[in-house]
């Protein structure tokens, strides 16, 4: 075990990039409000409600912090305090945006904003720049987050490792007579008990319900031979976040033909997408590689999503597995391979992990068997 990389230096270099990255993309300033992204540059992000928290940094100069006067000791103790971030205050009763203003490179023109932060806070600022414009920072950011480090991909795993213990567990809780709801709750519930900060969704699509590929749960009671998708997912206290599908089928009868027909086909369509994975690929290719197997198979009007999406401290980040998308694939970026086939009035199959671009392929950060599990016999 090498020891945990000094999380001030991780930071700093992470800032450094952006300063760089900023000017190539013709930025002067990335503006970057609580959330996902302040976390990854900073450490550390404090909500504050209406109130302005912004982090300046201006392309190829130093970065400064504005906080309100009255979250300040928030980020007491926090790595921004060590790391070379000016730290500023404005107190209720003066205008934010003018404290911001003061803080940006006298002649910033172009504002490039990140995807998170507030319209009443980018439109602000823009408004008290004079003849300023504003753009978005999140391809720019996403430059740096898709790639992820060594101790980034150890926290996927780590989430990965809790998530499937829980999908290991579905048969404790899942069996005809019980709603979705009631499922879900113990489900949600076993999220946190396996190591997660908070379970972020928890999808329990029976019968019909999983044919509607983000159905949440419902009071529907679960029936014997339900065919039944479980999606879910949440933030580790690392922030990295875990997302992983399983489809079940309830006791209840042989399995029927079609389910288990559909149920093979997205399982192929998976390992098939899995397998196209490696570096120097398109991400378009990987989906076209889980579609074609779909199609083959007589379901592809029925496969109505993308393939996958990028996954770190966001739950849907860079990079998309869709049609359309032609970044090419590095060792390191992060995403799920999720085909399904969802039938209209009938029930809806669904497979998805967690990968990681490794050196010849995908590193799996799901384990857990992807075969049609029977449960509550
Ligand atoms: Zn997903
Ligand atoms: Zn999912």
């Amino acid at each position: 075990m090498s020891p945990d990389p000094d999380p001030v230096a991780v930071l700093t270099d992470r800032l450094a990039r952006l300063a760089e990255l900023a000017g190539t993309s013709g930025a002067d300033v990335v503006l970057i409000t609580p959330g996902p992204d302040l976390a990854y540059f900073i450490g550390h992000s404090i909500g504050s409600h209406e109130r302005l928290t912004c982090l300046v940094a201006p392309a190829g100069g130093a970065p400064s912090l504005l906080v309100p006067t009255l979250e300040r000791p928030g980020w007491a103790g926090s790595p921004v305090e060590r790391m070379d971030v000016r730290i500023s205050t404005w107190t209720d009763g003066q205008d934010p945006y003018a404290a911001l203003a003061g803080l940006l490179p006298t002649d910033a023109r172009v504002l490039s904003v990140d995807y998170h932060m507030p319209a009443v806070h980018a439109l602000n600022t823009q408004a008290i720049v004079p003849g300023s414009e504003l753009t978005l920072a999140g391809e720019t950011i996403a430059q740096l987050r898709m790639r992820k480090s060594a101790d980034e991909v150890a926290a996927l795993a780590a989430a990965g490792a809790a998530i499937d213990r829980v999908q290991g567990r579905i048969g404790e809780w899942l069996r005809p007579g019980r709603t979705e709801n009631e499922v879900a709750a113990d489900i949600a519930a076993a999220i946190v008990a396996e190591g997660h900060e908070r379970p972020d969704f928890v999808i329990v699509g029976s019968g019909p319900n999983g044919a509607s590929p983000h159905h949440e749960a419902s009071d529907r009671i679960i029936e014997p031979g339900d065919v039944v998708v479980i999606d879910i997912g949440g933030p580790m206290p690392s922030g990295y976040f875990s997302d992983c599908t399983r489809t079940y089928l309830t006791a209840g009868g042989a399995v029927p033909d079609r389910v288990r027909e559909v149920h093979e086909v997205v399982r192929r369509a998976q390992a098939a997408g899995v397998a196209a994975v490696r570096p120097g690929v398109t991400a378009e290719s990987v989906d076209a590689a889980s579609r074609s197997v779909i199609d083959d198979a007589g379901f592809g009007e029925y496969f109505i999503t993308r393939t996958g999406h990028g996954i770190g401290l966001e739950v849907h980040e860079h990079p998309y597995l869709v049609a359309g998308n032609s970044i090419t694939l590095e060792a390191g970026m992060a995403f799920s391979v999720e085909p399904g086939i969802y039938l209209p009035g009938e029930f809806g199959v669904r497979i998805e992990d967690i990968v990681v671009v490794g050196e010849s392929g995908a590193l799996l950060m799901n384990k857990a068997p992807t075969e049609l599990i029977v449960v509550g016999g």
